[in-house]
């Protein structure tokens, strides 16, 4: 392995990986990925894999709307023989509540204003998009077209390809177990295969991000928390959209091969990296989904299996440069939505360590918010 390098990416996750694409493509040189397994071995290969225009606050619909442009455009991007099998069939958000509503209705004016195609729909304009769904108690929905699900391997994957064709390099299996910092400047890292010096360390270690920065002696709101999901048999193609559910907490798709993928948000959750399942997990999801999507009740369940949301306060990521060691760059604590964020932080995370204007302005993103008590209130985190 290299002893020297520009730039030092901890993880070749989704995020990882479309960093140092955008950054070799700024023409910085000399940037290695270290992972201490592979790419897409953590949360990314793990994920649910949506990904939606709908959110509540500017920032983030712009931030969506972007990486969903960068996903539509890939193989252009990165043309490959791999297809990200990008099944842009939709999302349907449902509210049962007057409250979800009035906020569902607000969070369409702010996307309209930003050009993102969405509408609001009546329970039987609903049931024509889904028509197994169950509108009882059901008030309203909102539907983006345009939104979506995508193979996380297979984009993780073609980012990988596009930083190893500009030449960054990708080092598997070699995990970073710790960070030498000399007048606040990461010096190198020490990794099970040798010491790299360096002159920037981004942190894209998903799940353990928390554990890097305080290899480098920064603290952060960070921690992890198990997320499980599960994956039925192949039926044939009954539903286009992803359908969320806020009240029950869900979401539920169907792939292009046919497999319904479903998970939950647990405030109860184990906070841990461990990856096991439990034996409650189907029961309960299956209590969750049925109501709304009853068709559901014979399907067999193939496979189980958790992933680890790296989650901050606010659920909202860190992005930017750390003020007390400030070669040390942050792209981590995406809760549930990292995946669909990642082409757009990338660019900017390549325009901040270049020094250029940012497309988006996420200042607010930064590390010092938890601190000065400045927490953003997304309303549609899942
Ligand atoms: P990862 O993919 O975890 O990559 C981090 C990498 O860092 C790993 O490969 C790991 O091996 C490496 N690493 C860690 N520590 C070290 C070390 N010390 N040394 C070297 N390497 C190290 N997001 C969406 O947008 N849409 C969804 O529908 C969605 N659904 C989800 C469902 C589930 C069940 C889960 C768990 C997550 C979901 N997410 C979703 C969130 C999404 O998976 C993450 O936000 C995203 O994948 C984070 O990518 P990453 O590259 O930061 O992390």
């Amino acid at each position: 392995m290299k002893s020297k390098a520009n730039v030092v990416i901890v993880g070749g996750g989704i995020i990882g990986a479309s960093i140092a694409y955008y950054l070799a493509k700024a023409g910085v040189e000399d940037i290695i990925i270290i992972d201490k397994e592979y790419p897409s071995s953590g949360s990314t290969g793990r994920c649910g894999a949506g990904v939606r225009h709908q959110w509540g606050l500017e920032m983030n619909c712009l931030l969506a709307k972007d990486s969903i442009m960068e996903f539509e455009r890939l193989h252009e991007e990165i043309p490959t023989d791999f297809d990200i099998d990008f099944k842009q069939k939709g999302y349907l958000m449902l509210a049962y509540t007057d409250k979800q509503v009035e906020q569902y209705k607000k969070n369409i004016k702010l996307q309209k204003s930003l050009g993102i195609d969405v509408n609001l729909l009546t329970p039987r304009e609903a049931k024509e998009i889904v028509p197994h769904l169950n509108t009882e108690d059901l008030l309203a929905a909102t539907f983006c077209p345009k939104d979506g699900h995508i193979n996380p391997f297979i984009a993780n994957l073609v980012y990988i390809i596009g930083a190893e064709r500009l030449g960054v390099k990708v080092q598997k299996y070699t995990e970073v177990i710790d960070v030498e910092v000399k007048n606040g400047k990461v010096k190198s890292v020490l990794t099970t295969k040798g010491r790299v010096e360096t002159n920037y360390l981004i942190n894209a270690a998903g799940p353990y991000s928390q554990h890097i920065a305080e290899m480098a002696g920064v603290k952060i709101p960070v921690y992890s928390e198990r997320h499980q999901i599960l994956v039925t048999q192949p039926v044939k193609l009954i539903q286009d959209p992803m359908v969320i559910s806020l009240k029950h907490g869900f979401y539920c798709q169907q792939v292009p091969h046919g497999s319904f993928i479903m998970g939950f948000g647990d405030p109860n959750e184990l906070k841990t990296t461990e990856l096991s399942s439990s034996w409650n997990f189907m029961e309960e999801m299956a209590e969750r989904v049925l109501p709304v999507l009853p068709v559901l009740k014979d399907f067999k369940v193939v496979r189980q299996w958790s992933g680890s949301y790296n989650m901050t306060p606010d659920a909202q990521p860190i992005l930017g440069n750390s003020e007390e060691v400030n070669n040390l760059y942050f792209a981590c604590g995406f809760s549930g939505h990292g995946f669909m964020l990642a082409p757009s932080v990338a660019k900017l995370t390549a325009q901040m360590l270049t020094d250029k204007p940012l497309d988006i302005d996420v200042n607010v993103l930064n590390l010092k918010r938890f601190a000065e008590d400045k927490l953003i209130k997304e309303p549609s985190v899942v």
